[in-house]
């Protein structure tokens, strides 16, 4: 069986998530028995526009984002967003929430205007092109990824969880942030991360986006029992849900 061939892209990122690749070690040798690298700039000179799978970090923030996208997702028989710049747009959407040439001036002052800083608002990958495969989290679990990646070389559908990362730190055995007076997007949040952040004293701040179908009213359940209110869940959403409500 021939080796799927697979190329790595990226855009507007911090390219944490291809290094979390590169920290697989040994790992990545293991991964690379089954599929063939065609293109990676953090980690090859080789390009190719002949590939299988396309896997692509970050958010689309220029127009020449958009057209670069749409040409990478042409041969590509699977696309995969990989890591939450790529699959909501992450922190990089944060800006959205303010009017772009406000944005421009305060990162950029008096050169906010020159042409190449032309930002847009940010998008997730799927705003633009369709993707058939997402790898949660800033930054991506890399056993996650190896996982993933070992699926699709072998012809098999990944099981990605749909399930909240309560799940996950309750298996833990972690003492919940809320019993330190604290807000935790846990119980609206995808699990497939094991829980770190919980189990190392911080609040999950939702990095793997919201789980499909949310339940919504067990947080508002979990809200009213610890005394706060969903404004208070609301105010957390910010960083990578942008603000967006979790609905369900
Ligand atoms: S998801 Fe996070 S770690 Fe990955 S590229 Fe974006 S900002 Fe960096
Ligand atoms: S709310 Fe947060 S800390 Fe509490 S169980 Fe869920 S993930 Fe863990
Ligand atoms: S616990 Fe939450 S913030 Fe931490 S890695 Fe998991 S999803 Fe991301």
């Amino acid at each position: 069986m021939d080796k799927p061939r697979v190329a790595i892209f990226d855009f507007a990122c911090c390219e944490g998530c291809q290094l979390q690749i590169v920290n697989l070690e040994e790992e990545l040798l293991d991964v690379l028995t089954l599929i063939q690298p065609v293109e990676w700039r953090e980690a090859l000179s080789d390009q190719s526009d002949t590939y299988d799978i396309a896997i692509v970090e970050g958010s689309i923030t220029r127009p020449e984002d958009e057209e670069k996208l749409r040409e990478i997702r042409a041969p590509a028989a699977i696309l995969i967003a990989l890591g939450a710049c790529a699959t909501m747009g992450g922190i990089n959407k944060l800006k959205n929430n303010f009017a772009m040439d406000e944005v421009r001036a305060e990162v950029y002052g008096k050169d906010g205007s020159m042409p190449h800083l032309n930002t847009l608002p940010t998008r997730a990958l799927d705003e633009v092109v369709k993707v058939d495969l997402k790898i949660h989290g800033c930054p991506i679990n890399n056993r996650e990824f190896a996982y993933i990646l070992r699926c699709l070389a072998l012809g098999k559908t990944p099981a990605i969880p749909n399930y909240p990362v309560c799940v996950e730190c309750k298996m833990r055995g972690t003492v919940c942030r809320y019993e330190y007076n604290e807000i935790c997007l846990g119980p609206v949040t995808r699990a497939g991360c094991n829980a770190p952040c919980p189990s190392a004293g911080f609040w999950c701040f939702g990095c793997r986006g919201y789980v499909d179908d949310p339940n919504v009213q067990a947080a508002r359940e979990v809200m009213e029992h610890y005394g706060k209110t969903m404004d208070d869940l609301k105010s957390r959403l910010l960083l990578f849900g942008s603000g967006q409500e979790p609905t369900s």
